[in-house]
This record gives structure tokens, sequence and C-alpha cells, in this order.
């Protein structure tokens, strides 16, 4: 074999996206992936308990199902089948009650209503108010090229479409939205606990936007996962490369990407191999990990080094899986299960959630998103038995525990354990008998995340923070938004670049399209 056209670092669903477009445009394109299979965080085993299958980190993708990018893949002919839980996502209360999305709107306004009679019709007003620009806006958002101007034409569009109205709805802080629009307690667990799956804190601008895309999004594709578990996705992916001559190896790591002119020529990897690039490197590893890490500094402008200065990371993770011997027994089951549930996702918990992270303190009693997989498909666990996960945000530097419990945020075993008994007591309190039901249990902390994927630094899921500051084309660092780097013929392909977290493959598209674009050959 001879040099291939482009090196593509990394196998997450970012990097494999990136290596699909270039083999499709003729391009040979190699992948080279630290860990012994592909997927990065978008991975299944059987590594729980043998007869269960667990998602190693992300479950549930409306993003890949909603994203131009993964849809023109056609990943249904290579292997992937979507799967959907009866209800899309809900939120369980002390009382009984369930605040419940669904994918028909009528549903879900009638589920409103149960708790406040006349927030069905708000949300069916919110719907509607969605519909002038929502689909635009997220189309732009995750369009591959170009990838800020679209998103951002959408976002001048929106006087003209929905008037001052929409655009105070779509710039307003999560709580000041669901404030606006319901006097229950359902529609507003819909938007905080949808926001909470970004760090955007319920007070900030951009947290309600998120909130609201989740939830509209949710409404509209679901939140799917595939048969068999997630990995079934990314290797969809990977089958759909070799169809077109594209390689992967893995259980090779990068070390080094290698500049001669200015210009990026190929990767030496941590055994000492050097491998030439006749056109291209993508880099599907974090902003931090490629400037001043794949390329030392003294190759880069200064400017990008005071640039990085600002780069923040999301917080880190601590995810508890479980085997259960049956359902999850809630107090209260709902009409329709939901595969995604939000626990403690009212406005006052989230928000206590995140001023406690703020303060680098170990949430007393985190927000946790928990995912019932056999709900969501019947093939991930025995019959009648659930696959079952949970994971809250710690801080990336803890101070000190807000619980009583202890832990120092070291996530030694000690840590991850004390916080794992305190994610499965929060969801006993909501389903009561939980614990008889539990066949086998494993803890991942940021340390054990960041072993299985080097990307999810300090247990960050997301590539970098959501907040505002560090969007667009703020996304990794100021003047430097996007796939582009200072090296030509060099490209960041991961989530560390707009449009960031999430799987969507839109941060890869863009970077394979800016390839496709400027070619560099030498
Ligand atoms: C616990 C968890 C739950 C999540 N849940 C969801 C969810 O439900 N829905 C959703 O949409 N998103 C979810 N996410 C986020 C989503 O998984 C990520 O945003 C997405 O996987 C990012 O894709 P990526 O290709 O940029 O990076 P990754 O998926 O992290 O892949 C990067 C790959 O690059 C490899 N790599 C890194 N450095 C090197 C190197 N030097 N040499 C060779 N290979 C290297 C890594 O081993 C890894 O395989 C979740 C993430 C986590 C961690």
């Amino acid at each position: 074999m001879g040099d291939p056209d482009a090196i593509v670092i990394g196998a997450g669903p970012n990097g494999l996206v990136a290596a699909n477009l270039l083999a499709e445009a003729g391009w040979d394109a190699l992948v080279l992936e630290a860990q012994d299979s592909v997927g990065g965080a978008v991975r299944s085993a059987r590594d729980v308990h043998p007869d269960y299958v667990h998602d190693t980190f992300s479950s549930f993708h409306p993003l890949a199902v909603a994203s131009p990018a993964i849809q023109a893949l056609g990943l249904e002919r290579f292997g992937l089948e979507w799967t959907h839980a009866p209800a899309v996502v809900g939120t369980p209360f002390q009382d009984g009650g369930w605040a419940l999305l669904h994918r028909d709107r009528l549903d879900t306004a009638a589920a409103l209503s149960v708790d406040a009679p006349e927030d069905g019709d708000a949300w069916l007003r919110l719907c509607a108010r969605w519909d002038e620009i929502g689909p635009q806006l997220v189309s732009g958002l995750l369009s591959p090229f170009p990838p800020v101007r679209s998103g951002l034409s959408a976002l001048g569009r929106l006087p003209d479409a929905g008037g001052a109205g929409l655009v105070r709805d779509l710039l307003a802080p999560a709580r000041s939205l669901a404030r606006r629009w319901f006097t229950g307690r359902f529609g507003p667990a819909l938007i905080a606990g949808n926001a909470a799956h970004a760090d955007i804190p319920l007070h900030q601008p951009g947290s309600g936007l998120f909130g609201l895309l989740l939830a509209m999004l949710g409404q509209e594709v679901g939140f799917p996962a595939p048969r068999g578990g997630a990995g079934m996705l990314t290797e969809a992916l990977a089958r759909r490369l070799s169809s077109y001559g594209g390689r992967v190896r893995t259980g090779t790591r990068a070390w080094e990407v290698l500049v001669a002119d200015g210009r990026a020529v190929g990767v030496r990897t941590s055994s000492g191999e050097v491998i030439r690039a006749r056109r291209a490197v993508l880099a599907d590893v974090p902003a931090s990990a490629l400037y001043g890490g794949l390329l030392p500094w003294s190759r880069l402008p200064a400017r990008l080094r005071l640039g990085m200065r600002r780069f923040r990371w999301d917080p880190g993770t601590v995810k508890v899986d479980w085997a259960l011997s049956g359902p999850v027994p809630w107090a209260s089951m709902p009409a329709r299960l939901p595969g995604t549930v939000h626990i403690g996702g009212t406005v006052p918990e989230v928000q206590a959630t995140y001023a406690q992270i703020g303060a680098h303190a170990v949430p007393d009693r985190p927000f946790l998103l928990l995912g019932q997989m056999a709900a969501t498909d019947p093939t991930r666990a025995p019959e009648g038995a659930e696959s079952v996960w949970a994971y809250a945000h710690v801080p990336q530097r803890v101070r000190f525990d807000a619980g009583d419990s202890g832990i120092r945020g070291v996530w030694d075993e000690s840590d991850r354990e004390r916080m794992a008994d305190r994610i499965q007591a929060l969801v006993e309190e909501r389903a009561p008998g939980f614990a008889s039901r539990v066949v086998a249990r494993r803890v991942l902390g940021p340390r054990e995340l960041e072993a299985r994927d080097e990307n999810l630094v300090g247990g960050a899921i997301n590539g970098g923070t959501a907040r505002l500051r560090q969007q667009l084309f703020l996304r990794p660092t100021p003047g430097l938004g996007g796939a582009q780097t200072p090296v030509k013929g060099l490209y960041l392909a991961s989530a560390s670049a707009h449009p960031g977290g999430g799987v969507h493959g839109a941060c890869g598209a863009n970077a394979a399209h800016a390839a496709l674009t400027h070619p560099h050959p030498h």
C-alpha cells in the first residue's frame, strides 16, 4: 500500500464520518485509532454482565438522526437499525406524576395538561413558534458546510420569521423561558431536563435554546438508539468506510503530527512508525491534545497559545451501569415508558447541581440522566430484564463534597463507589426496590472514561463547555473557530470544534469538506 491521501486520527463518530466523506470523494483514507476497537464514545459491550449489552458511553442519538451529514451516509444499508422507547423522555416527580415528552406534540400537550390544564395549549403554541425557525436552525447548525455561515444566517432570519418574541425565547435562559410559558411543573421540567444535557446553568443565555432544541428534536425524531447497542452505529460507519476502500488501524496511537514547510505531511505513532499523508491530516482529538500535544507550541502562533488558555472543559462525569433482573420498579409507572429519564430534573434541582459544580463541589443530589435500554431496545437484556445506566456530572477540580460521604474528588475506588451509592440512592427514591434487582453494577469515574477514550479528558463528555463563550466561531478558541488550524492540510475534526459535543458527525464532516476544498498535495 502506498501513502494514504489522508490520515484521520481517531475513530470516533466524527473521525469516521470524516473518513467516509474523504473515501467517497475518491481519497485513500487511513484512520488511526488508539483503542483496540473503533467507535470512540459510541461503543457497546457485554462487559457489565455477559447476558446484557451496555453502551459504554453515549446511548441516545437524536442528533445523528437530525444530522444531514450522517443521514446522507445511508447507514441503514450497513446494518444500522434505529429503535425507540414508548415515550421519548420523562421526569418522575415525588408525588408519582411524570413530565413526559412524546413523539406526537398532541400527546405531549395532553401529558402536560394533567398537571396544569393551560400548559397543554402553551406547549402547542411553543411548538408552533419553534416551527417558524427551529428546524432550519438545527439543520444550519449541523450542516456540513459552511458551518458558521448557515447557522448564523438562520439566526439572522429570526426577526423576520417569528418576530421579537421568538428571538426573546431563543435567547432567554431556560429558567425564564420555562416561567414565561408554563404555570405547572411538567413543562418547566421538560425544558430544564433537556437543557441539563449541556453544561450551561439555567440562568444563563444559551440554556433556553439548548433545552428547547433538544425537547423539540426529541418530539420530532425521538431519542432513538441503535438496535443491538450504540456500537452498531459506529460499526456501520466503519463498514461503509471499508466499502469505499478506506482503512482503519486500531491499537495505533498518533504521537505527533509531522509538519514540513508549514504543511501537515504525516503522523508519527507512539511506536515510532512514520506514516506519510499525501494531502491532509484530520485530528479527531480534543483541541488541547492537538495544540501543544500532537503539534508542539513551537510550530504554532503565539496567539493560539494565548487563545487556548481560555479553552474550558465541560464538567467531569461518573457513570454507573446496572444489569437488572427486572424492569426499573418506578414508584408510579408512567403511561408509556420513556427511554431517557431525568432524575432531579426540575428547574431548582438542575440549578442546584450546576451551582455546586460551579463552586467545585461534588453535588449532594446531582441531576441524573438515566437510560432504560431494554425499554428502548429489547435485545439489550434477557426477556423481562433491564439494562440501565445513569450518570452525574462532577467538577473537573473538586474542592469539597456538598454531600455527607466525604468524596474527595480523586476518583479512586472509594470515591467512585460512594458516588455510585449516591446516584443509586437517588434512583431508589423514585424506584423503591431498585437495589434488590441489581444483578451486576459497574462504575466508570473520570479516569476510567478517559482510559477508554482519551478525548474524554477528566470525564468531560462534550469536547469542551457548551457555554456561549465557546460556541460557533468561538469554538475551540476565538480567532480559530471550526476545523481550520494554522497548519496547512491539518484540520480539527473532533467535538472540540463547531458545533461541539453529541453524535452528529458534523465536526468530522466540516473537517472533511475543508480538506476536500483545500487539498494540499505535496
Ligand atoms: C458517558 C457519555 C454519554 C454520552 N451520551 C451521549 C448521547 O446519549 N447522545 C449524544 O449525542 N452524545 C452523547 N455523548 C457525547 C458523544 O458521545 C461525543 O460528543 C462524541 O462521541 C464525540 O465524537 P468525536 O468523534 O469527536 O470523539 P470521540 O467519540 O471521543 O472519539 C475520539 C476517538 O479518537 C481516539 N483518539 C484520541 N486521541 C488519539 C490519538 N492520539 N491517536 C489515535 N486515536 C486517538 C480515541 O481513542 C477515540 O476513539 C456522550 C458522551 C459520553 C462520554
